[in-house]
C-alpha cells in the first residue's frame, strides 16, 4: 500500500507549479463519505473546506450516487453537447421550480461549459451583447475566477500581476467589508457612503465610468475572505442598477444552492437579480455551470455561446438529486441555523483571544479574520491582518482532523465552508477543534 507521503510526492513532481490546495492541505485522500475524508492510511478528516463549498450533501452522498446509477442503469447518454434529453428536462424542471415567482416565467437558462468561471465568462458575453456596452462594474475582494475574463474583474492581484491584457474598462468598485470599512467609517454609515459614491460615480461623467454593461458582485464574498454585504446595501445596489438600466448579475457560485441560508442569496435582500450565475454545489458534485437569466437579454443569436461540455448529464441527474434532497429535507433552514450555531460558538471563542479580530458569516459560508493584536488599531478599531498565524491556526486544525480552508485579500481569514447536511453535534466538534487549534497556536 502507497502511503500519504509516497503520493504526495509522486504527484508533486509532476504536477503544474500553479497547483494550490495541495501545498496547504497535504493530504493524500483515497475515500470519502459524508462529511469525511479518509486517507491513504486510514485517518479520518472533518472536511469543512468541502470542495471550496462545492459539496451541498457532503461526499458521495446515497441521493447523488442513486441518481448517478440511474443515469447508467436506463442506458442514458453520457455525452451529448446540448442536445435535448429527458435528464436535461427533470434538471431544468427542477431548479426553475426554485425560481423566484414572477422570474420563472421569465427566465432563460444558458447551459455552459464545468466550471463557475465558464459561466462568469458567458454571463459577460450575454450582457455586453444585449447592451452594446463593454465596460463592466466589479468589486474589490471580489473572486469571479481564472479565465482571462473573469481574472480581470476579480480583485486578488496575484494571480493576475504576471498575465498581461487582461479586458480593459474594468472599474473596481469598493465592497461594503464593515471591519475594514474603505470610507472608514463602521456600521450602517458604511454602505450608506458606498451606495451613495457608486451612484455619484455612475451620475458624474467626469468619473470617466462609461455606460457599463453590468454590475457583478458576490453577496458575500466568498475568496475575499466570507465577506457578507449588508442586506441594505444590496437593495441600494439593485435600486440604482435598475434606475440607470445596468444589468445586474450575481455570482452565486458559491453562495448559491442553500450555502447562505436561502437557496439563493440574493433571496436574503428581496431582490432579482437579471443575470445570476451558479456552479459548484449545482453539479451534486460534478462539474456543471449554468446563467440563469431574464429573457429580455435574450439578443444571443444561435450559436453565440458554444462548447463541447455543456450538458453534462450525470452531473444533471446528480444536480437534480441535489436539489429533491434539499427541499424534501428543509436542508436551507437546516444551514442557517447551523451556520447561526457555528457563528455564536466563534463569536465566544473571539472574546477570548484578541488575535481575532473579526468573526462573520451568512449561513454556511463563516470567516474568522486572524489579525496582529500586538499592532496599533486603525481609527474604526480593525487590526492589521496576520496571515502567518492564520495558517499556522489552519496547520493546527489539520493536525486535529479539521480541514479548513484560509482566503482573504490577506490570507489571514480562516474560512468555514462545511456541507449543509452537518449536525448540531458536527459544529461542535469543529468548535472544538478550532478553539485547541487557536490555543496551540497562540500559546
Ligand atoms: N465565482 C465565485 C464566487 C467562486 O467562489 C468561484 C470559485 N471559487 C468562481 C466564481 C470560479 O469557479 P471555478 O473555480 O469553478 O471556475
Amino acid at each position: 500500500l502507497i502511503s500519504n507521503k509516497e503520493l504526495l510526492n509522486q504527484q508533486e513532481r509532476r504536477e503544474s507549479n500553479a497547483r494550490s490546495y495541495p501545498r496547504r492541505i497535504p493530504l493524500a485522500i483515497s475515500e470519502a463519505e459524508g462529511l469525511y475524508v479518509t486517507d491513504m492510511e486510514g485517518n479520518k478528516y472533518l472536511d469543512c473546506l468541502a470542495g471550496a463549498g462545492t459539496l451541498a450533501l457532503g461526499h458521495n452522498h446515497p441521493a447523488v450516487i442513486e441518481a448517478m446509477e440511474q443515469v447508467i442503469r436506463d442506458k442514458r447518454p453520457l455525452h451529448t453537447l446540448d442536445l435535448t434529453t429527458p435528464v436535461k428536462e427533470e434538471f431544468v424542471n427542477e431548479l426553475f421550480s426554485t425560481l423566484p415567482e414572477g422570474f420563472r416565467d421569465r427566465a432563460k437558462i444558458q447551459f455552459c461549459g464545468p466550471t463557475g468561471g465558464d459561466a462568469i465568462e458567458a454571463a459577460l458575453k450575454l450582457v455586453k451583447t444585449a447592451t452594446g456596452r463593454q465596460s463592466i462594474l466589479t468589486f474589490q475582494g471580489g473572486y469571479h475566477g481564472a479565465t482571462h475574463g473573469t481574472m480581470a474583474i476579480s480583485g486578488n492581484l496575484g494571480p493576475k500581476k504576471n498575465v498581461q491584457g487582461l479586458i480593459p474598462d474594468t472599474h473596481f468598485l469598493p465592497y461594503p467589508y464593515s471591519y475594514r470599512c474603505p470610507f472608514g467609517k463602521g456600521g450602517e454609515e458604511s454602505h450608506r457612503i458606498s451606495s451613495q459614491y457608486i451612484e455619484n460615480l455612475l451620475d458624474d461623467p467626469e468619473s470617466g465610468i462609461l455606460p457599463p454593461a453590468a454590475m457583478i458582485f458576490e453577496t458575500v464574498q466568498g475568496e475575499g475572505g466570507s465577506i457578507p454585504a449588508p442586506i441594505e446595501w444590496i437593495q441600494e445596489m439593485r435600486r440604482i442598477t435598475k434606475e440607470r438600466g445596468i444589468p445586474l448579475i450575481i455570482d452565486e457560485v458559491q453562495t448559491g444552492i442553500g450555502r447562505t441560508g436561502k437557496l439563493f442569496s440574493f433571496e436574503h435582500a428581496g431582490i432579482v437579480p437579471d443575470v445570476f450565475v451558479l456552479s459548484k454545489a449545482i453539479g451534486g458534485s460534478l462539474p456543471l455551470s449554468v446563467v440563469i437569466y431574464d429573457r429580455d437579454l435574450d439578443a444571443w443569436e444561435p450559436g453565440a455561446h458554444i462548447g463541447t461540455f455543456r450538458g453534462n448529464q450525470m452531473a444533471m441527474a446528480a444536480g437534480t438529486a441535489t436539489l429533491k434532497f434539499i427541499k424534501e429535507n428543509d436542508l436551507v433552514a437546516h444551514a442557517d441555523e447551523m451556520g447561526q450555531r457555528l457563528l455564536r460558538a466563534l463569536k465566544d471563542i473571539q472574546r477570548e483571544f484578541p488575535e481575532i479580530g473579526d468573526v462573520r458569516g451568512r449561513g454556511l459560508m463563516v470567516g474568522v479574520e486572524i489579525v496582529d493584536s500586538t499592532l496599533p488599531q486603525s481609527s474604526i478599531g480593525s487590526l492589521p491582518a496576520n496571515s502567518e498565524l492564520a495558517s499556522q491556526i489552519q496547520r493546527e486544525c489539520f493536525k486535529r482532523g479539521l480541514i479548513l480552508e484560509v482566503g482573504g485579500r490577506h490570507g489571514a481569514v480562516v474560512r468555514f465552508l462545511p456541507p449543509l447536511i452537518i449536525t448540531k453535534e458536527q459544529v461542535d466538534e469543529v468548535i472544538a477543534i478550532f478553539k485547541e487549534a487557536v490555543f496551540a497556536s497562540i500559546v
